[in-house]
């Protein structure tokens, strides 16, 4: 197909990414009822726990970890003027989770938390995690948590990647209360793994044939933890039937990435948007991006061009290496369709510390796209490259999101107060 042959389309904003920043910016503008065309691949969102964390630690160097994440947003703004916390206040901190949990809700993925109080999950190895929003599944370990009842954790033969005895060990001196059990999985999988798992046990009949298997083993169980299999489009129905089955609260523990809860989130993302109103082009990219008046010309595809979209803005949720928004070169690293500037070490020696764990992280994890407080990413001259492009997620600069565990928050929050601006300004 010729460039003058692929079909052409105008939307009011163009969003580059199909991640959490790239999924949320389209929803929010669906919202406030503007037009909208997506693009990208899952992105990191394949590998998600699911969590939606706001902040839970800082300083990294230190692992102080918080119970309230505003505090700890206010402490960190106030010790990293360059994150993009900074440039938020708790209001839209607010409303862009609570926009965002609606959202989900309304596509059947129900989400639970505290009011400016982090939440508790029990990690698959045992530990605690504090997040803020937590998927309905996962929601009864935070009462477990805090309360400790009798509960039983089970785990599947065969199961790959997760050890019920292992987390119940581990978690012992803060949950003494719980027990395991490994049981053979009632689908009839050669080999369990959690996807088909979970597509299994969205069959009353499999449900039904492990809550009789649990039965005996219930004596004096108040609540059950499973791996996180329950569903994968249906969690609703198949986590209100386990608790009817067995008359009991019911919580899953994330699995280990490439995880069922983020495929939860990637098929609900995928059916509904286009059932919203947006013009979705998963799995493919914007090839070519170019300024044009006082919008933008992409051209949209896989291998081949497919289509051509114009549009009056445009959020860049393109992620960092992984999303493949940032690109390392032997010289440095580059952003990957605009050639925005990079924030960035001096030198590539300067990447990485000396250990890998080091808490406090390294250089490479920092860098990213400096912004204006309005989120639109500065050109070589230190002002906005374009008046209505903006950064959202975890392609900005100044964050580490995996050690100060606030990856959801950024995006959600990032791509709130970008689609906002675009909102008030046209
Ligand atoms: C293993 C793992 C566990 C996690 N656990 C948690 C957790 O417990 N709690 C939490 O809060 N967060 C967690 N996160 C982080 C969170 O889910 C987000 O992935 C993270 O914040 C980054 O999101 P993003 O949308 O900015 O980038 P990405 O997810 O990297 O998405 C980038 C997107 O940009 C697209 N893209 C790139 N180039 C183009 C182009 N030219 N045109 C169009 N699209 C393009 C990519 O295809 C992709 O869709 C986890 C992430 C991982 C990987």
């Amino acid at each position: 197909m010729t460039a003058a042959s692929l079909p052409r389309h105008e939307v009011d904003l163009m969003v580059l990414g199909t991640g959490l920043a790239g999924m949320a910016a389209t929803a929010f503008a669906l919202k406030r009822g503007l037009s909208v065309a997506v693009a990208g691949t899952p992105g990191e969102s394949l590998f998600a726990s699911g969590l939606l964390d706001l902040l839970a630690v800082h300083p990294t160097a230190q692992c102080r970890v918080w119970d309230d994440p505003f505090a700890a947003v206010a402490a960190l703004a106030a010790a990293e003027p360059d994150h993009p916390y900074a440039k938020v206040s708790r209001p839209r901190i607010e409303a862009a989770f609570a926009d965002f949990v609606e959202f989900l809700g309304g596509i059947g993925l129900d989400y639970h938390g505290h009011d400016g109080v982090n939440a508790m999950v029990l990690t698959p190895v045992g530990t605690v995690k504090r997040t803020y929003r937590v998927p309905a599944g996962m929601w009864a370990a935070d009462h477990g948590l805090r309360h400790t009842p009798a509960a039983l954790l089970v785990d599947f033969e065969g199961l790959k990647g997760y050890s019920a005895a292992q987390a119940a060990q581990t978690a012992r001196a803060v949950w003494p209360g719980l027990r395991h059990v490994r049981l053979p999985f009632p689908g009839g999988l050669a080999i369990p793994y959690p996807e088909p798992m979970a597509l299994d046990m969205q069959s009353p009949a499999v449900r039904q044939a492990l809550a009789v298997s649990l039965a005996p083993r219930l004596r004096g169980v108040e609540m059950v933890g499973f791996p996180a299999i329950l569903g994968i489009s249906r969690t609703r129905e198949v986590l209100a039937d386990m608790r009817g089955l067995l008359g009991l609260p019911v919580f899953e523990l994330p699995t280990m990435p490439p995880a069922v809860t983020g495929l939860r989130l990637k098929a609900a993302f995928e059916e509904c948007l286009p059932q919203l109103g947006a013009m979705t082009f998963f799995g493919k990219l914007a090839l070519m991006a170019r300024a044009d008046g006082k919008g933008f010309v992409f051209t949209v595809g896989g291998a081949e061009p497919e289509a051509r979209i114009s549009a009056r803005g445009a959020v860049l949720a393109t992620g960092r290496f992984f999303g493949r928004g940032l690109v390392p070169h032997r010289k440095g690293i580059r952003e990957a369709l605009f050639d925005l500037p990079v924030v960035q070490p001096a030198s590539r020696s300067a990447w990485h510390g000396q250990s890998m764990f080091d808490p406090a992280g390294h250089g490479v994890n920092r860098a990213g796209l400096a912004t204006d407080v309005r989120f639109r990413p500065f050109g070589a001259n230190g002002k906005p490259a374009f008046e209505t492009l903006y950064a959202v997620g975890s392609i900005l600069a100044g964050h580490d999101w995996t050690s100060q565990k606030c990856g959801a928050g950024l995006a959600l929050v990032t791509a709130h107060a970008a689609v906002e601006d675009f909102a008030a300004s046209i």
